[in-house]
C-alpha cells in the first residue's frame, strides 16, 4: 500500500475554515496516512489536532507557515518538528502575530476609502478565538455582507499587492527565520517557492544561500505551481540536495482546488526530512515535538 502524505494544512486556528479535529477526520476519511498541521504563525491547533489523530491512528507533524520576506517579497516558511518555545522563535512568532493585529485597523481604513466599510469587531468575529487575522478573514466578512462571492474575488478585487486593501505587515528575514527554526530544532522548507506573489523570485542562487543556511527542503508540488514550474524547482532541489515535497495547502471552504492530498510527498522524502529533524532536535538539545502516531516507521512501510 502506498502511504500516503500531506505535509501542508490548515484550520481554522488560522485561515483555514474547519476545527484541527476535522481536518484530521477529512484527511483520515480521505485515505492519507501523515498529514501536517501548519497553520499560519501559530502552533495553536496542535494539541487538538494531536487528540485527533490518536483516536483516529492518523500520524500527525505538528508544523507552522510563518511569514517571513526576502527582497520585500513575502516568502512563507514551513517549520516542522520544532520548539515553538525556543524563546527567540517565540518572540519572532508574537512580533508577527502583533503585526497581523497592527495591520487591522490600518486595512479597515484604506477599505473604508475606497467605500467598503467593515468593521474591526466583524472581522474580528471571522479570524475566532485564536486571533491569528489574516486578508482571507476579511475576504469571508465580505462575503458575509454580500459586497464579494468569495475569499478569490475579495483578494482580486480589494486585497492582493496593488488593490485598495493591500497593507503591509512585519515579517522576519527568511534567512533569519531558516536559522531559528534549525536552533528551535526543527526543519525549514520553503512553502511554494513560486506562488502566487513570489512567482519565479527565489532561484537557484537564492535557495543555495538558503541551504547553506539550514534549509532543509522545498514544497515543489503544490497547486500554485504549473508542471513546468514544478520541474524546474524539482531540479534545483536535486542539484542543492533538498527534500522534495508535495501538499495541499488546505484551508476547507476557503481555497477551491486545494483538497487535503491533492498533491503528496513521496515517503522516501519524508523520511529524509525525519532523518533531518532529528539531527537538528539532537543539535538543539530542545525538547522538539515529535510526530504525533506511527509516522516513522508508518512512513516505511
Ligand atoms: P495574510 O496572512 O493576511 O498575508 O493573507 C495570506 C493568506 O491569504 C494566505 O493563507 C493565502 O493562502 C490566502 N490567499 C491569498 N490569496 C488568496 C486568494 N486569491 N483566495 C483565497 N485565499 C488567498
Ligand atoms: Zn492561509
Ligand atoms: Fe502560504
Ligand atoms: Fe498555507
Amino acid at each position: 500500500m502506498r502511504v500516503r502524505i500531506d505535509l501542508h494544512s490548515h484550520s481554522n486556528v488560522s485561515d483555514g475554515t474547519t476545527s484541527p479535529s476535522e481536518v484530521v477526520e477529512r484527511a483520515v476519511a480521505l485515505g492519507l496516512d501523515v498529514l501536517a498541521l501548519t497553520d499560519h504563525d501559530t502552533d495553536a491547533g496542535w494539541v487538538e489536532a494531536a487528540a485527533a489523530a490518536r483516536r483516529t491512528g492518523l500520524s500527525l507533524v505538528p508544523g507552522m507557515e510563518i511569514s517571513t520576506k526576502h527582497r520585500d517579497r513575502g516568502v512563507h516558511v514551513l517549520g516542522y518538528l520544532l520548539d515553538p518555545g525556543f524563546p527567540p522563535l517565540a518572540s519572532e512568532l508574537g512580533r508577527i502575530l502583533e503585526g497581523r493585529d497592527r495591520r487591522l485597523d490600518a486595512m479597515l481604513e484604506r477599505l473604508a476609502a475606497a467605500g467598503v466599510h467593515l468593521s474591526a469587531e466583524e472581522v474580528r468575529q471571522q479570524a475566532g478565538v485564536h486571533g491569528v487575522i489574516g486578508r482571507p478573514h476579511f475576504a469571508d466578512a465580505m462575503v458575509a455582507r454580500h459586497i464579494v462571492h468569495d475569499r478569490a474575488e475579495a483578494f482580486d478585487r480589494w486585497l492582493r499587492p496593488g488593490r485598495p486593501g493591500f497593507v503591509a505587515r512585519y515579517a522576519p528575514a527568511t534567512s533569519d527565520m531558516i536559522r531559528l527554526v534549525a536552533a528551535a530544532g526543527g526543519v525549514a522548507v520553503i512553502a511554494h517557492p513560486w506562488g502566487r506573489n513570489t512567482r519565479q523570485v527565489p532561484d537557484l542562487e537564492t535557495f543555495a544561500q538558503f541551504a547553506a543556511l539550514g534549509l532543509v527542503g522545498m514544497e515543489v508540488d503544490h497547486e500554485d505551481h504549473s508542471p513546468e514550474n514544478r520541474e524546474r524547482l524539482r531540479s534545483i532541489a536535486v542539484q542543492l540536495g533538498l527534500v522534495v515535497t508535495g501538499s495541499s495547502d488546505y484551508h476547507g471552504a476557503g481555497k477551491v482546488g486545494h483538497e487535503l492530498g491533492c498533491n503528496l510527498t513521496a515517503p522516501a522524502e519524508f523520511d529524509r526530512l525525519l532523518d533531518a529533524a532529528a539531527r537538528n532536535a539532537a543539535a538543539s538539545g530542545r525538547q522538539v515535538r515529535a510526530v504525533v502516531g506511527a509516522a516513522a516507521g508508518g512512513a516505511r512501510t
